[in-house]
């Protein structure tokens, strides 16, 4: 792969109010890293500002690369093109809102070089959202987990951490329907299955 360390894959949809405060405070905390790095903004077919906004941003910052799709496919597809697009040997997706910190990102580069392969951010609060939102989060989390019997974490959304391996996994999986964050819990199980298995 190219000399990109780590890659920030950030959906986006009609997020005129915060996308500029986004950019901002994860240039902030990237430029902090042992490595180069890259922001990539997926535009998910926004009909706000966001467009040129990060049009704007892109044309000023060799370090910020903008997919922008004609239309709305939605979060799951938005963050699979990023991450099919991306560079870096460690790949983290973060929402645009800032309802997670991108403060945290440092603490998932430490993980990562630990030897972790995916280390996901998990909201303690979530911040701004309506009580409606918040009680159907937590029985969809709980519903979910009783379903599938792949182990999901409770109360995650799509901020994480992964190798580059795992990203690869995702690519090479070619699903189509995604529920990204469960198809990592998938191709990562895979993945140390083989690793298991080469060892034996
Ligand atoms: N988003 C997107 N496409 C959509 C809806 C949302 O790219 O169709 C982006 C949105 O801008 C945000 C992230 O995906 O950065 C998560 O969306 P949202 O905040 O609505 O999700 P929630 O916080 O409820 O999980
Ligand atoms: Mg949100």
């Amino acid at each position: 792969m190219g000399s990109v360390k780590y890659s920030v894959v950030i959906p986006v949809f009609n997020e005129e109010a915060v996308v500029e405060v986004a950019y901002t405070r994860l240039k902030r905390v990237m430029e902090k890293t042992d490595g180069s790095y890259e922001l990539i903004f997926v535009n998910d077919g926004s009909w706000d500002r966001t467009s040129g906004l990060l049009e704007r941003i892109c044309a000023r910052d060799p370090m910020v690369k903008l997919i922008d799709f004609s239309r709305n496919f939605g979060h799951q597809i938005a963050i699979t093109a990023g991450m099919d697009y991306a560079q870096g040997e460690a790949i983290v997706v973060i929402d645009a809102d800032l309802q997670d910190p991108p403060e945290v990102i440092p603490l998932m580069i430490e993980k990562w070089k630990d030897g972790y392969d995916v280390i996901y951010g998990r909201r303690v609060e979530r911040e701004g959202e309506t009580l409606l939102k918040k009680v159907t989060a937590k029985l969809f989390y709980r519903f979910l987990r009783r379903m599938t019997e792949v182990e999901m974490p409770v109360d995650t959304g799509d901020f994480r951490l992964i190798d580059r391996k795992v990203c690869n996994a995702l690519w090479e999986c070619g699903e189509r329907n995604r529920y990204v964050r469960g198809l990592i819990i998938a191709v990562c199980n895979q993945l140390h299955d083989a690793v298991t298995c080469t060892r034996q």
